[in-house]
């Protein structure tokens, strides 16, 4: 045995939902070996770490579905703008700055040392690399993941059409020059992007145990060619790995559907065979209820990040019909610098709130349970792993959460599920276990030196300034066409309503 947890409160978060007052977590060799009260008496426990669960929970870790490392650095750096607006300075598309491999391992190792911090033990991240992947960034990327002792799926999420081909109206929105500069940007051809994955896949796929494991993206299927919309499901297919695809976050997509091909984009994955049990479908806001049978009908999940949604205005997922349809829902933080941080617990709460400005049928709401099961169980789905993690499970994988139940927000305790989804921040963390290993314990992270890396990551302050400073200038140049682009497509009518407030800006 390597670990033994006594006498804890055990929140399973199995499909029974089943919970101990009292009980015992036995973990060998990455494995819970056995859950249950007294599972450890009699036991050898000789070169165990014993740990005494008294007025502790442990609990699966939670699975954050969502996310994309290379903005790890832009943490309350961006400007408050829609989506469209929001990118052209978060990655402008005229600016193309590459990375060395030392700066790639800073910044992802930076995000996963936050995250398993707050109690994440598995992060899928939605990884793109600019202008296209090389071989020291992607390496940098897998190793941080690796050495952080965090469980990963990285994909590549490269766009491989022109930045004018990604939304309505732009082309004769702009200026000659400035299509001729987009014209100019390095893209990929899908046999270069497939190859790149190739690579990739044979490279780290499965490695640490199967801790890391790669994925596949098109970032969103306006983004892409068609064949490579395609290519990029035959290779999901053959190695089982998820399809990740950003789809009808905003209006200006849904108008984008219909201009490009008379139809939503949900219709338009589904009649490309590209919409399946394996895709992962991230945000789903401007939905109707066609698209909602189709994903239902599909099997695939759907990640909800609702922090980033409010963020950048994109409006609130139809999260009770997408729920009464089937689908199987994950939630997401989507990246650092729409959250501000890498707190899924505040994303969970923020999903257990954002959904009653939308519906005034207080039956609707999303209920605790709900959350948690989007945090934990929905978040493994998403990402294939359901049969090894997001439960507290005999012959899973020993990833899990022990909490101090002794904390300012447990006290008095009245409903634990109520307690964790709307009073806890993370704050509570005593360990943070991931493959049978303790990472985190007593707010330490055990596999990284964190003073260190904090330091690292502040002598690129004059770096990062440098960088802002040329992607703000690069990014004003063209939001005026951004701008005009954004109010044309707001102001059709798209037959449904995904804000609060009225349509018109
Ligand atoms: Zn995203």
């Amino acid at each position: 045995m390597d670990i033994v947890i006594r006498n804890a409160r055990v929140l399973t978060m199995d499909t029974n939902d089943t919970e101990y007052e009292r009980a015992d977590v036995l973990i060998a060799n990455g494995i819970i070996e056995k859950i249950g009260p007294d599972a450890s008496v009699g036991i050898d426990t000789e070169g165990a770490r014993v740990i005494d669960g008294q007025g502790k929970l442990v609990m699966p870790g939670l699975i954050n579905a969502h996310f994309h490392s290379p903005v790890n650095f832009l943490k309350g750096a961006l400007v408050d703008a829609p989506l469209e607006l929001y990118m052209l300075y978060e990655v402008p598309p005229l600016q193309c700055q590459t990375v060395d491999g030392d700066y790639a391992y800073t910044r992802t190792m930076l995000g996963a040392v936050e995250l398993l911090k707050q109690g994440v033990t598995t992060n899928h991240d939605d990884c793109f690399f600019v202008p296209v992947p090389t071989e020291e960034e992607v390496g940098a990327v897998m190793q941080a993941y690796t050495d952080a002792g965090i469980r990963a799926s990285v994909t590549m999420c490269q766009v491989n059409v022109r930045e004018y081909e990604k939304y309505p109206f732009l082309y004769d929105l702009l200026p000659d020059d400035i299509r001729t500069e987009m014209e100019e940007v390095p893209l990929l051809t899908t046999d270069e992007l497939i190859g790149h994955y190739e690579q990739f896949i044979d490279k780290w796929h499965g490695t640490s145990g199967n801790r890391i494991r790669c994925s596949v993206s098109c970032s969103a299927p306006q983004r892409v060619t068609p064949d490579c919309l395609r290519a990029l499901n035959d290779l999901s297919a053959k190695y089982n790995i998820p399809y990740n695809m950003h789809i009808l976050e905003t209006k200006l997509q849904r108008v984008l559907g219909q201009e490009m091909h008379g139809k939503s984009f949900i219709q338009y994955v589904k009649d490309q065979g590209v919409l399946t049990d394996r895709s992962v479908v991230i945000h789903s806001i401007w939905v109707d209820d066609d698209d909602i049978a189709a994903m239902a009908e599909s099997g695939c999940s759907i990640v909800h990040n609702p922090i980033s949604n409010l963020k950048i205005g994109s409006g609130v997922m139809p999260f009770r019909r997408l729920k009464q349809a089937g689908i199987n829902i994950g939630l997401g933080i989507d990246e650092v610098p729409v959250d501000d941080g890498c707190n899924l617990w505040t994303v969970g709460k923020t999903a257990g709130l954002v959904h009653k400005i939308a519906d005034p049928e207080y039956h609707q709401w999303p209920k605790e349970d709900e959350i948690l099961e989007m945090l934990t169980r929905g978040g493994a789905r998403s990402m294939g792993l359901q049969d090894q993690v997001g439960m507290l499970q005999e012959g899973f994988r020993a990833d899990m959460l022990l909490i101090d139940l002794d904390t300012l927000p447990f006290t008095p305790l009245h409903n634990l599920k109520r307690a964790l989804v709307f009073c806890e921040n993370g704050a509570s963390l005593k360990m943070t276990i991931v493959d049978g290993k303790i990472v985190v314990e007593d707010g330490e992270i055990l596999t990284v030196d964190e003073p260190a890396l904090r330091k690292k990551v502040r002598g690129y302050a004059d770096q990062l300034e440098r960088q802002l400073q040329e992607m703000t200038e690069s990014a004003d140049r063209l939001a005026p066409y951004y701008r005009e682009m954004y109010l044309k497509a707001t102001a059709r009518d798209v037959g449904m309503n995904r804000w609060a407030g009225p349509m018109q800006p």
